[in-house]
This record gives structure tokens, C-alpha cells and sequence, in this order.
């Protein structure tokens, strides 16, 4: 395929030449050990990767303990409840990627035997696995030519060649994708690509670069330019929003009434209590909208109690101001559908049902 962009001179046959050998003895002296490195099994390597995207190491290892041991196969994981795969996820966050993970082990299973296919087409056809995660699981656990461009990799790959431009836009993932392939050696493909992403890493980091411990830094066109503060160039600033939002603890003998985000929703899958956006002041506005909100959303008719706290937090780019209520049972039944089940829980049963990030906050406040 005609490629519409071209690497600078500089990366020649010797600068690729130099570069994988400073990498690969660097590599060898400073790689961590991870959990997720002791095996090349696909299952266990496409699993972290899942867990590491826009999560940092140190949160993910727990997690990828705890998960391996519920679920040491594929087998295993697709045979699941979702319930527990979330309740494992718990905390992670992007919940989606929870759930595809979970549709494409059921995928590996029906359509693949259970054994993950080793080229980056069969793998981008599973749901939650993108051009990146192919090109990992396909160099790193069947040491295939694929290459992989990630955040750290992105940074590193725009610095190497001084890429001025923003290179999350278009013509940027062109040169840069282009870049990482061309850049891969013929065989010992799994360690190569490791070995870029630990140096991304660990050491061309985003603030502050540690140049002068580079082992490729007599190689890199920022480096020689002192361009280190401007290289990558990054895209537009988010714009936050302000959300005012109320949360309601219904109790009825021991119990509280949640209801499972649907699909669509921020924490789709999961179960909350309910919740919604407020837009009275006062309150005894806010009373009565407690009071119509909560019966539309879940068919009960409440008695409002105080304040219970307040928790702030954000979600992509919003700013949520979230005001927990207490709230005793007045009257009416459940309105529960298949899509939006609606269920009155046993105060110590929280434990055990995947809980969206706040709604485990206020589990532990009931
Ligand atoms: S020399 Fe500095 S900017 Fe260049 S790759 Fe190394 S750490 Fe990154």
C-alpha cells in the first residue's frame, strides 16, 4: 500500500541500526518486572493491555492479580457472569472496556476454539481490540511483525523525529504508525516492542524527559533541537462543564433500592443508586424533585431525609457536584424491566454487586 507520508533522511538503515541495538541493551539492563511479562500467554498480554489503557502500572497490577486468579483461562472468563467480571473491574474505571473484554472472550471461544488467532485482522474483528492491541498481543505473544503505537510510544516516536505537528490528528498516526513499522526488526519482535513502550515509559516521560539517561538520545531530533517542552504538541484543552447531581439512599427493613445503569448511560451495566441531574435550588424544590425523580426512575414514592454528603468528582469533562440524600420508603412498587432492573438490596449485599465509582462511596457511608 502506497504510504502518503515519508520518514525523514535521518532514520536511515544505520539510524535503525544503532537504535534497536542501544534499545534492545537498554531494555535488557532496566526492564521491570511485571506481572503480566512473566508469560507470553495471548490471554494473559491481551488482558493487561486492556487494563493498562489510561491506567498507570502500579493500579493495574492488583487488579491483573486478582482477575488471573478468578479467571485463568479465556475459557474462564467467557463462562462468566458479567456481574462478576464488573465486580472485579471495579475501580478501574471505562467500564466499557470491561464489558467488551468480556464479549470477546465468549468470541475467542465460539468462533476461534478458545485459542486466540495470531494475525491483527482476526484479532481487530474482536470486540474492544483496536489496531493497537492487535499489533500487541499478535508481536508480543506470537512474536509477529506487527507494530504498536500507544501513548508512550506516540510521545516517543514524535520526539525521535522532531514530529512539530499534533500527532493524535490524522497526518501525525500516519507518519507515526508508519515510523513504528518501519522501525521493527525481522525477528525478536516481542521484546522490541516492549522495549519502546518501557522507554516511553520510563524515560522519554511526558514532563521532563530524562535525556541525558536516554540510551537513544544521540539519535533523537528533539533532543538535538532542545525541543523537549514543545514535541508532542498537544491538542485542544478540554473545556470542563459543571454538573449539580443528586444521589438518593432509599431504605425500606434493612434494605436500599439501587438500579442497574442501562445501556448507554455512564456506568452502563453496573448498579447505582438512584441518581440524577437536580435543577431546582432551595430546598424544597430540590425536595420535590427528589420526590418525582426518584419515583419516575424507579416507580417508589419517598419521604426525603437530609444531606447525607457530598461527594465531587469528575467523568471525562464534567465537573459533578453529586449530593447523596437519605430517603425513607413512603409508598408503590418496583418498576423493574430487563432493560433498567430496578431491586431493593440487603444493606450487606452491597458487597457483592458491581457498584459504579460513587455509588460504592456511598455504599460505604450505608
Ligand atoms: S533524548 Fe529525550 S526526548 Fe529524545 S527520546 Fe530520549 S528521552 Fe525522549
Amino acid at each position: 500500500m502506497a504510504m502518503d507520508c515519508s520518514l525523514p533522511n535521518a532514520m536511515d538503515t544505520n539510524w535503525k541500526r544503532r537504535f534497536r541495538q542501544r534499545l534492545l541493551n537498554w531494555y535488557a539492563r532496566h526492564k521491570r518486572d511485571l506481572p503480566w511479562r512473566r508469560s507470553k500467554n495471548p490471554y494473559r498480554v491481551w488482558l493487561s493491555e486492556v487494563m493498562l489503557q489510561q491506567t498507570q502500572v502500579e493500579t493495574v497490577k492488583p487488579y491483573f492479580k486478582r482477575f488471573i486468579k478468578a479467571f485463568p483461562t479465556v475459557k474462564k472468563l467467557a463462562a462468566a457472569n458479567e456481574q462478576e467480571v464488573l465486580r472485579l473491574w471495579e475501580g478501574l474505571g471505562y467500564y466499557r472496556r470491561a464489558r467488551q473484554l468480556h464479549a470477546a472472550a465468549q468470541q475467542v471461544v465460539a468462533e476461534f476454539g478458545g485459542r486466540f488467532p495470531e494475525d491483527v485482522a482476526a484479532l481487530q474483528s474482536l470486540p474492544g481490540i483496536g489496531r493497537y492491541t492487535a499489533g500487541a498481543i499478535a508481536s508480543i505473544a506470537f512474536d509477529r511483525r506487527a507494530p504498536i503505537l500507544e501513548a508512550n510510544t506516540i510521545r516517543l516516536f514524535a520526539r525521535l523525529l522532531a514530529y512539530r505537528d499534533d500527532p493524535m490528528k490524522a497526518a501525525g498516526q500516519r507518519l507515526l504508525w508508519h515510523a513504528a513499522e518501519q522501525v521493527l526488526p525481522r525477528k525478536g519482535i516481542a521484546p522490541f516492542n516492549q522495549a519502546l513502550m518501557e522507554l516511553g515509559s520510563l524515560v522519554c516521560v511526558p514532563a521532563n524527559p530524562r535525556c541525558e539517561e536516554c540510551p537513544v538520545a544521540a539519535l533523537c531530533q528533539t533532543n538535538e533541537l532542545g525541543l523537549q517542552d514543545a514535541i508532542p504538541k498537544s491538542g485542544r484543552k478540554v473545556k470542563f462543564t459543571d454538573v449539580s447531581e443528586a444521589a438518593v439512599v432509599v431504605r425500606k427493613n434493612g434494605s436500599v433500592l439501587l438500579r442497574q445503569c442501562a445501556e448507554g448511560e455512564r456506568w452502563a451495566g453496573l448498579w447505582d443508586f438512584p441518581r440524577f441531574a437536580i435543577e431546582s435550588e432551595g430546598s424544597l424544590f430540590v425536595r420535590g424533585e427528589l420526590i418525582a425523580k426518584v419515583q419516575q426512575q424507579t416507580g417508589v414514592v419517598i419521604q426525603p431525609g437530609g444531606l447525607l454528603k457530598t461527594i465531587k468528582h469528575g467523568v471525562t469533562r464534567y465537573r459533578i457536584t453529586l449530593d447523596c440524600y437519605e430517603a425513607t420508603f413512603a409508598s408503590g412498587r418496583v418498576s423493574s424491566t430487563k432493560a433498567e432492573p430496578v431491586c431493593w438490596v440487603p444493606t450487606p449485599k452491597l458487597a457483592d454487586l458491581p457498584l459504579s465509582t460513587t455509588g460504592r462511596k456511598i455504599a460505604k457511608l450505608v
